[in-house]
């Protein structure tokens, strides 16, 4: 059962966000949320997908451009697999877009297009884990869901004092953030302590002296909210290398190819490459005079660091390797790229 501190605590929360709310394009505003005007599902859902591992200045005009072209879960579910990968090239970690498409394609099959509006049924959905659930739960259908993001953790971690290090000390801290969560306003209330996270309680410098949760703060009265949350340091990553081939056709066509579905990068477009491993087989696509490009790609992934040779030669008119793309110079996007191919694209570019 809550206590009278843990309410005032979220009432004092409530009220900071009244007069700070952080504008998005995805969300709708307290003032609005006031007057009885609830959040598209189809656009928290879809921020929510883009914000996992990324920021909301990177998410901001990925969302927009989505929601302009797309602007209801039925669109994105009618729309080609590769138009989807291509506008998400750049914003990494592929598998959430093809999730994001099964999942679109799920909503507007098998629930007419209306997102189901309670956690459990939301975790069932592709791509959908526990954060996400509870978020979507919370900010679309104001369900007095835990909603536990890296802002949110260092928040409890500093408001409570909690020394033991992330990720050992995630239950604890989901606790404490379920126990301050409000049945009034927990959609409000689940984006009012991210955004304290995101703009006050900030990992590096936090701005205590105007916080709204200062006074009953642990860490603030005993002087160690920069050292929170702690972290179980983690193991250094390992290089991989790769060679990475780029042929052009005298009209200006280029060699490509379309990913593998499992895997890295799965689904997206491509040069055709090596594997990624400690000693990569240099095996081009064709035989030809393949010239190395002075310089490197460098380009780190959750789990290594990749250090890429590109080599290039001019494609034979006529050639059309098998399972690679031959695509014209006019269709041809670098935008359609995800990020580290299109290192390689601008330093061949650049060359
Ligand atoms: S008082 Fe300081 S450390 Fe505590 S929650 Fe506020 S900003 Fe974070």
């Amino acid at each position: 059962m809550r206590d009278a501190i843990q309410s005032d605590l979220s009432t004092d929360l409530l009220d900071w966000y009244d007069r700070n709310a952080r504008v998005m394009p995805w969300r709708v505003g307290p003032g609005d949320r006031a007057a009885g005007v609830m959040p598209d599902p189809y656009r928290v859902w879809l921020s929510e997908v883009m914000l996992q591992q990324t920021t909301v200045a990177a998410v901001r005009d990925y969302f927009t451009r989505f929601t302009t072209r797309w602007s209801t879960v039925q669109a994105l579910a009618a729309a080609p697999d590769d138009q989807v990968m291509g506008e998400w090239a750049g914003l990494g970690y592929y598998a959430r877009a093809r999730n994001l498409l099964k999942c679109a394609r799920v909503v507007a099959d098998d629930y007419g297009g209306a997102f189901p509006d309670t956690y459990d049924a939301l975790l069932n959905l592709p791509g959908i884990g526990p954060y996400t659930a509870a978020a979507i739960a919370a900010i679309a259908f104001d369900r007095p869901e835990t909603v536990l993001d890296g802002n949110v953790e260092r928040v409890m971690a500093r408001l409570h004092d909690i020394h033991e290090p992330l990720p050992g000390s995630k239950p604890v801290l989901k606790n404490k953030a379920a126990a301050l969560t409000p049945n009034t306003r927990p959609g409000d209330y689940a984006q009012a302590v991210m955004d304290l996270g995101a703009t006050i309680c900030t990992p590096k410098s936090p701005a205590c002296g105007i916080c709204p949760l200062r006074d009953p703060c642990q860490a603030r009265a005993a002087g160690t909210q920069t050292d929170l949350p702690r972290k179980t340091p983690k193991k250094p990553k390992p290089t991989r290398y790769g060679h990475v081939y780029i042929a052009q056709r005298e009209d200006g066509a280029l060699l490509l190819e379309r990913r593998p579905d499992k895997g890295l990068l799965g689904g997206m477009l491509g040069w055709p490459g090596s594997d990624w491993s400690d000693t990569p087989v240099n095996t081009p696509p064709f035989s030809a005079d393949w010239q190395e490009l002075a310089g490197e790609v460098r380009h780190t992934f959750t789990h290594f660091h990749l250090i890429l040779r590109i080599w290039t030669a001019p494609l034979p008119a006529g050639l059309h390797p098998h399972r690679l793309i031959v695509l014209d110079k006019h269709a041809f996007r670098p935008s359609d790229l995800p990020t580290v191919m299109r290192k390689a694209h601008d330093l061949w570019r650049n060359r």
